[in-house]
Parts: structure tokens; C-alpha cells; sequence
């Protein structure tokens, strides 16, 4: 055992690996966090039997992470289908991996959303992207926003309606402004594996994580205040520093009961996420059912300034005129205004700040992502320890 005194600030998910690496580090670490919850911005609530994540958020199972702590084999999840259903008009484009999931061969080989030139440079890229290691993504020195890219490789009509709606529902962001890094990241991911949802919400990992501790102290509710740092011999900030605010990309998530619809359409929005290009409101949307309960989810990025009853209203309005659903009651609405850090250094391994006894972690010092927040946290681990036993 190693009788330093060594706290954890935050309880999201950097925080929480950075805990059980120092635990297995021989520390018995305190985890100090602000909210009432572990997790962070991993959170859910249960509506009934249905769980109602804060914001739609995806595993990719590929994440090296998520294997390294062996998080995928423990959670019950729901993969989604390789491919989309976009809703130009209500009829939608079913267009998707047909390599992978046999059942989008027809609708994407003779799909009208992209040109021939567009799935053969789609193939060729998946191809390049599957062999391109993370590491090498991010150290690429060029720069370069994600619809530059995708501008320079694809027609603007399949960028329209597929890659621009699919991009922002993972970036947060309407302009597709962020680095095209990120976008050859998650391509890698999604080239090698599946998006998937927790069905007993998002909040069951960082849960699981906790449940794993059993040398670290946890005090919820307990914002920590700099006056205290004295106390420690070192300690894991697992949020930017008040000196150096992160911006961060939002968006809103309501969960609706669903009035009427197509059978046959709900059935395909529970495995096939759908999109909306040229959208006022709705970028995404995927129906969660439970035995006979269903519900739509829908995501509205940005637009986080608009008041609930506001964006249901608009939300309600665009999946009819849009979708041909008809939704009724709104169940649940969040508006995460924090959901990604807008600007970091798009570093996939980086060396960790230190100011005194303070490390830093946290998906803002890496790259936007759950695997980035779990790669800074047992690197901010790490850093403490050998600066504790030099
Ligand atoms: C809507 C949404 C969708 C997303 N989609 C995806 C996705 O599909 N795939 C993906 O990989 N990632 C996604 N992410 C990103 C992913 O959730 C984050 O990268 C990850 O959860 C960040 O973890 P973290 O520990 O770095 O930060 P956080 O989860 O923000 O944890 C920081 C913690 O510090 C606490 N804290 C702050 N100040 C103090 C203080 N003074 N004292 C004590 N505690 C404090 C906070 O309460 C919080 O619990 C999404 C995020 C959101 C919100």
C-alpha cells in the first residue's frame, strides 16, 4: 500500500479509470465529486421500463478502451445496423454497409443519395481508414475542418444528406467545422466495429467502474475547492482548469410517446438510427422499446437556447411533416450544454499537464470521446505515480 495522499476530482469516466489505475497502483485514492452521481456527462434516468440516457450516446465497440477494461462484455447491449435511414421526404433512402449487413444491398446499391463515384471512394475510404491506426489519424500534421474533407472527396448531395446529418449528431456541431481527425477516428471505429446503446442506460459503465473500486473513498454532492489541494500529495483534475475554460458543442434530447406511425418504419428506426438532412430541428432519431412500450428519441443539436415546450412543439411539427410520426407526450427533454469540448488539441496520446501537485485529465485534453476520457485518466494515474515514487 502506498500511504500517499491522493485525490481524484470528478467522477466521470476519466475520473473513474484514474481511480481504479491508481488503486492498482497500491493508492487508495478519495474521488471527489461535484454532482450526486458517479458518471459525469454518462447519464441516465428511468422512465418506466425504458432507459432515458441524457443525450444520445453511442459505444463504439471497437474502442480499444472499452476491450482494455472489458466493459463490453458486462454491459447488455443494443448494436445498431450498419447504415441509415434518411428522410429526404417520408419515404426514406435505406442506405448502409451491405459488406456487413447484407440486408442494405439493394436500397444502396441503387440508391439515388449517392453517386457510383460516391460508394466506390466509400469503399476505397473504409478500406484505408480500417488499416489506419488511431495513432497515426492524430499525428498527422496537416489541418483541415471535416466537410473540407469530405468536400474534396464526395458529391455534395450524398454530403447533404448523409455525411453532414450523421457527422453533426456526432460532433455536436451543425458546420461540420471540427478536424477532420476526429472524423477519420470514428470512421476507423465504425469501419472495425458497431455503434451500440447500453439498454439499461449509459450510466450503467461509469457504474460498473465504480462498482469496481474498492480501495478509493467516494464523497458525492462535494464540490472541490482549490483552498484544499494542500491537503494532497497529488491530484487527478478530471475538468479544465478554471484559468482555461472549455467551449463545449450542445445539443437537446427529447423523448417522445409515439402517437402513429408505419409499423414497419418504427420496427427499422429500432436498429437503424435515422436522419434528417436539410433539418430546422431534428438531426437524428431511433426508437427504444421495452416489451409493448416504445418511445422516439430525437436530437436537436445546438439550438440549446430555446425552452422545452418550444423545441418539443418544433420537434413534434418536423417528425410529422418530415417522417409521417405522429408523437404525443413529451416524456423527458434535456438540454446538455456541456456535451463536447469544442476545441482540444485532437491528440490522441499526449503528455500530461502539470501544474505542482495537480494532473490533468479528461476527454478536453485529448480528443471529444469516451476513449479519450479513459486514456486520460489512467495516463493522469500513471503521471502521479511516478512523480509520487521518485
Ligand atoms: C450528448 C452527448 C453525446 C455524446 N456522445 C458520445 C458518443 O457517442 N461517443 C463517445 O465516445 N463520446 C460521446 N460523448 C462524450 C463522452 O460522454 C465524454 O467524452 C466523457 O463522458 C467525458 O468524461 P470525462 O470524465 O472526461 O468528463 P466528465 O464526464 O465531464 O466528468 C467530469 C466530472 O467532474 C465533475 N466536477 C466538475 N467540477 C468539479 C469540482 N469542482 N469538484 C468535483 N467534481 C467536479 C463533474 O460533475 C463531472 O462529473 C457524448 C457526450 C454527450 C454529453
Amino acid at each position: 500500500m502506498n500511504s500517499a495522499k491522493v485525490a481524484v476530482l470528478g467522477a466521470g469516466v476519466s475520473g473513474l479509470i484514474a481511480a481504479l489505475e491508481l488503486e492498482a497502483k497500491g493508492f487508495h485514492p478519495i474521488l471527489i465529486e461535484a454532482s450526486d452521481r458517479v458518471g459525469g456527462r454518462l447519464r441516465s434516468d428511468q422512465h418506466e421500463s425504458i432507459a432515458l440516457d441524457h443525450g444520445f450516446q453511442v459505444l463504439l465497440t471497437n474502442y480499444p478502451e472499452l476491450k482494455r477494461y472489458q466493459l463490453l462484455s458486462a454491459l447488455q447491449l443494443k448494436e445498431f445496423r450498419p447504415g441509415a435511414l434518411i428522410f429526404e421526404d417520408q419515404d426514406p433512402h435505406r442506405i448502409g454497409d451491405a459488406f456487413r449487413d447484407l440486408g442494405f444491398l439493394g436500397s444502396t446499391v441503387f440508391s439515388s443519395v449517392a453517386t457510383l463515384r460516391d460508394k466506390i471512394t466509400l469503399l476505397r475510404e473504409q478500406r484505408r481508414l480500417a488499416q489506419t491506426r488511431p495513432e497515426a489519424v492524430f499525428a498527422q500534421t496537416r489541418e483541415q475542418t471535416t466537410l473540407d474533407y469530405l468536400s474534396e472527396r464526395y458529391s455534395d448531395r450524398f454530403i447533404e444528406l448523409f455525411f453532414k446529418p450523421f457527422y453533426r449528431g456526432i460532433f455536436l456541431e451543425s458546420v461540420l467545422s471540427t478536424s477532420y481527425k476526429h472524423f477519420e477516428f470514428v470512421f476507423h471505429h465504425f469501419a472495425l466495429g458497431k455503434a451500440a446503446l447500453v439498454v439499461n442506460g449509459i450510466q450503467r459503465l461509469p457504474e460498473l467502474l465504480a462498482s469496481r473500486l474498492t480501495q478509493t473513498e467516494i464523497k458525492l454532492n462535494t464540490a472541490f475547492d482549490e483552498s484544499e489541494i494542500e491537503k494532497y500529495d497529488a491530484l487527478v483534475q478530471t475538468y479544465p482548469n478554471t484559468t482555461a475554460p472549455a467551449d463545449y458543442n450542445g445539443c437537446i434530447n427529447c423523448y417522445f410517446e409515439i402517437e402513429s406511425a408505419d409499423e414497419g418504419l418504427l420496427k427499422q428506426l429500432e436498429t437503424t438510427i435515422g436522419l434528417i438532412p436539410h433539418s430546422d430541428y431534428v438531426n437524428n432519431l431511433h426508437v427504444l422499446s421495452a416489451g409493448d412500450r416504445q418511445l422516439l428519441s430525437a436530437t436537436v443539436v445546438g439550438q440549446v437556447e430555446m425552452g422545452h415546450s418550444e423545441i418539443e412543439g418544433a420537434v413534434r411539427q418536423e417528425l410529422l411533416e418530415r417522417c409521417a410520426i405522429t408523437v404525443g407526450k413529451a416524456v423527458k427533454t434535456y438540454t446538455i450544454r456541456r456535451a463536447l469540448p469544442r476545441k482540444t488539441p485532437m491528440q490522441y496520446k499526449a503528455k500530461v499537464q502539470q501544474e505542482g501537485a495537480v494532473f490533468y485529465a479528461g476527454d478536453y485534453s485529448l480528443y471529444p470521446s469516451l476513449n479519450a476520457a479513459m486514456q486520460s485518466g489512467r495516463a493522469a494515474a500513471e503521471a502521479v505515480s511516478r512523480h509520487l515514487n521518485r
